[in-house]
């Protein structure tokens, strides 16, 4: 399966190529923006001449897969292996021979799985490649441009799939916004999260907003429903997709729970101080937990 139309500003790829004569629904949408220089496409094939993939191995069990030079948002994404199946946290646009025969010499991909559709891009080839489903929350149904079988929706508040393994439905940034936790990979408990929360370029905070281009706070509402979610996970590392070294190593709690105080200091909500006293006995899981 090859994409004949993909936008060059955010990777997102389009099964047919009437969309030439449209703007990018993704782009068009209030949290990104169509460029300056105008809506751009190009192709799986084109892609592939010009750009490679550089595979990281950030630790026993993790990678990131990122397109070199930068293409689209500059997205990367996460390879998480584990023993009953490794799993693709989002994706990225360009899936290059290398890289398949990476992924395979690891075992291939039992699922894949999204924080959001700024990653789908070309999420039908990567399932078609690998043979593998694609986890997306319900919430979020709307932004799937071609549904394929491989795409399966689900609901609730947390999704295990194996192992150590859980997808966490936080909102937020898109009405069905996730996270990863791989409680494994870390002392603690590590979060894969996306755009869900970022981390900003000092390492020292982290953000949830509802565009972060455009520079567009969450509804008071709806960031009160992503705090009341996130606070209760019990992790110490963090690792974001939007730029290299998006990563929170042992210290992501406390950053971020002061970055969350003044969330709740700007929005005039008070903190929830039994949740707070409570956080080693309370942050183990989350409200309802579904299985695959
Ligand atoms: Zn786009
Ligand atoms: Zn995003």
């Amino acid at each position: 399966m090859k994409y004949q139309t993909i936008c060059t500003a955010c990777g997102t790829g389009f099964q047919d190529d009437s969309r030439l004569a449209e703007l990018c629904p993704i782009c068009n949408d209030d949290r990104q923006f169509i460029p300056l220089a105008g809506q751009r496409w190009t192709s799986s094939s084109a892609l592939k001449e010009n750009h490679c993939n550089k595979i990281t191995q950030l630790n026993e069990r993790l990678y990131t897969i990122k397109t070199e030079p930068e293409f689209a948002i500059g997205q990367r994404c996460f390879l998480v292996t584990s023993p009953k199946g490794n799993v693709l946290w989002d994706c990225i646009s360009l899936l290059d021979e290398q890289t398949v025969d990476f992924i395979r010499s690891k075992g291939g991909l039992s699922a894949i799985a999204f924080s959001h559709p700024h990653f789908y891009t070309t999420m039908n080839q990567w399932a078609s490649v690998f043979d593998c489903p694609v986890y997306i929350h319900h919430s979020d149904k709307k932004f799937v441009s071609y549904k394929t079988d491989a795409i399966r929706f689900w609901e609730g508040d947390s999704l295990v799939l194996w192992d150590d393994i859980c997808i966490v439905h936080t909102g937020g940034h898109f009405p069905g916004s996730c996270m990863l936790s791989v409680k494994g990979l870390s002392l603690e408990g590590t979060m894969l999260c996306g755009d869900s929360l970022y981390i900003s370029r000092s390492r020292r905070h982290t953000a949830v907003m509802f565009s972060y281009p455009n520079q567009i706070m969450l509804p008071k509402a709806d960031f009160h429903a992503f705090y009341y979610k996130v606070i209760k996970l019990k992790f110490d590392t963090l690792h974001g997709a939007s730029f290299d070294g998006q990563s929170l190593l042992g210290n992501a709690y406390p950053i971020f729970m002061d970055s969350m105080e003044q969330y709740l200091e700007n929005y005039g909500i008070a903190a929830v101080e039994p949740l707070k006293k409570s956080l080693s006995k309370a942050q183990t899981d989350i409200l309802t937990v579904n299985k695959i």
